[in-house]
């Protein structure tokens, strides 16, 4: 049978292999983590349950297509578990990357690796509780700055402001190069922590930009950008809570200051002015002035890159890939190598790893699914494959000492943490590191064999 590895079991993959599976081919899964998700796991808010219900349901569906095979806690890529050219010595028929984009853009800034900054992946990463982060130093202080202007920056914001265990902040300051106009949350996203805006203070500091971005004709008065971006100010019984959420617009961290102990103690910004480009689009520019603000934590939520370890050929805009030149818009899901200018033969990259922090899960399904229905027309035109079977696979990555997590284990795992949230009286309950999800896993197996016995 002809068998189809997809690399990253996210929502990206997850629906790839659904896609594979039930056009008849095998589905392979190789997931760096041990349970299947990835930011939908691991990403999305943990109190929104009803979605993350929603989708473990759905993945769990797909895992129990009898042709979709998974192997969790194994990491692809130079230096990690496997090298792509071992996946290849395995002969897939195909190989689909949907591994997300597991890198952090670096500003390059003065003190940019100062204790107390982080990129927001790997702090959202750590409130989610996947291994090893949840178990890694995140700690805040009392103010902290968000680079960003997004729904991810207002995610972070609220977990500081509300669900903290450490709950200790005083004020959240988010810091976006352009102006309010150019605001990239939803108004769903900012309701979640509306109350926690001071409406004079986001007034003085409209108020503060308003000159320069009345420049490029930009409006940002309090009445035009309350009503498109914080509806909820204008109510009469609006009142506000601690801790405080403030915002800095038209400015561009440019050092970080730390204090002896290598944690951040300040950080200098630059404001921005506006320029227009031809398209109508503004460009943030350096004016010249400097501020330094009061920040003693400093998250970076500026969108995620990918992880050139992976072992693809990268191009200007991740993985490399290439457009027709007759259709230029059209999305394009096989890799190109552009050392020989050639498409690398049966090689894809869909979801986030084809483009990364581009939308939902649903946008990431759709990739997903996408980037499976070329793989599938392009198994059309192969031989029948010799690619290793599932218990060969199995095989070959316990004797490199791989530790590979399998469908069998996920259920047992699900079963150890479905008592665990009983016992606890929680709605779910889920491990932090990989240790006490292996132990819980050969605990469970055992009681299914001793109630057998
Ligand atoms: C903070 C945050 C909040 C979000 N909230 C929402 C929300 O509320 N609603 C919503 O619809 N969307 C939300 N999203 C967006 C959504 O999570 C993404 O659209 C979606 O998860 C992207 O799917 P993906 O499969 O492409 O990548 P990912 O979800 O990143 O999955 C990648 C998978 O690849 C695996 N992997 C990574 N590297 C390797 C490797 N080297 N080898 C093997 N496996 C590897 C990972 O373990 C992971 O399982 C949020 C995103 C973020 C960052």
């Amino acid at each position: 049978m002809k068998t189809v590895f997809v690399v990253g079991a996210g929502p990206a993959g997850m629906f790839a292999a659904r896609k594979v599976a039930l056009a008849g081919f095998n589905a392979v899964l190789f997931n760096r983590d041990v349970k299947p998700g990835g930011l939908a796991e691991y990403g999305i808010y943990p109190l929104k349950d009803k979605m993350k219900f929603g989708l473990r349901k759905q993945f769990a569906q797909i895992l129990d297509l009898p042709n979709v095979y998974y192997f969790g806690n194994v990491k692809i890529g130079n230096g990690y578990d496997l090298t792509i050219a071992d996946l290849d010595a395995m002969r897939p028929s195909a190989v689909i990357y949907t591994c997300g984009a597991q890198g952090a853009h670096e500003l390059g800034l003065p003190g940019e690796h100062s204790k107390g900054v982080y990129a927001a992946k790997d702090f959202v990463y750590h409130y989610n509780q996947l291994p090893p982060y949840a178990s890694q130093d995140f700690s805040t202080g009392r103010r902290i700055g968000i680079i960003g202007i997004g729904n991810v920056a207002i995610d972070i914001a609220r977990w500081l402001l509300q669900d903290s265990p450490s709950r200790n902040t005083e004020e959240v300051t988010i810091i976006a190069r352009r102006g309010p106009v150019e605001i990239k949350f939803d108004k769903k996203e900012i309701g979640y922590v509306i109350r926690h805006i001071v409406p004079e203070e986001l007034t003085a500091e409209l108020d503060r930009v308003r000159e320069r971005c009345a420049r490029v004709d930009e409006d940002v008065s309090p009445e035009a950008i309350f009503a498109e971006h914080f509806p909820m100010l204008n109510e009469e019984d609006f009142t506000s809570i601690p801790p405080r959420l403030s915002f800095r617009f038209l400015s561009s961290p440019t050092a970080v200051i730390a204090s002896p102990d290598g944690r951040i103690a300040q950080l200098e910004v630059g404001d921005n002015d506006l320029v227009l480009r031809p398209d109508g689009s503004t460009k943030p520019v350096p004016n010249g002035q400097k501020a330094v603000l009061e920040i003693d934590t400093l998250i970076f939520a500026i969108g995620d890159m990918h992880d050139e370890q992976l072992g693809l050929p990268m191009g200007p805009n991740g993985y490399a890939t290439q457009a027709d030149p007759d259709h230029p818009d059209e999305p394009v899901f096989q890799v190109w190598d552009p050392i020989h200018s050639c498409a690398l033969a049966g090689r894809f990259v869909a979801g986030w790893a084809r483009r990364a922090s581009t939308g939902l899960v649903g946008i990431a399904r759709h990739d997903g699914e996408l980037g499976a229905e070329q793989a599938i027309e392009y198994l059309q035109s192969q031989p029948e494959g010799k690619t290793l079977s599932p218990e060969e696979i199995f095989d070959s990555l316990e004797g490199r000492g791989l530790h590979p997590v399998t469908k069998a284990d996920l259920s047992l795992l699900g079963a150890a943490e479905q008592q665990e949230a009983e016992k606890h009286h929680l709605n779910y309950f889920k491990y932090s590191d990989n240790q006490s999800m292996f132990e819980a896993i050969e605990r469970e197996r055992s009681a299914v064999a001793s109630s057998r016995a």
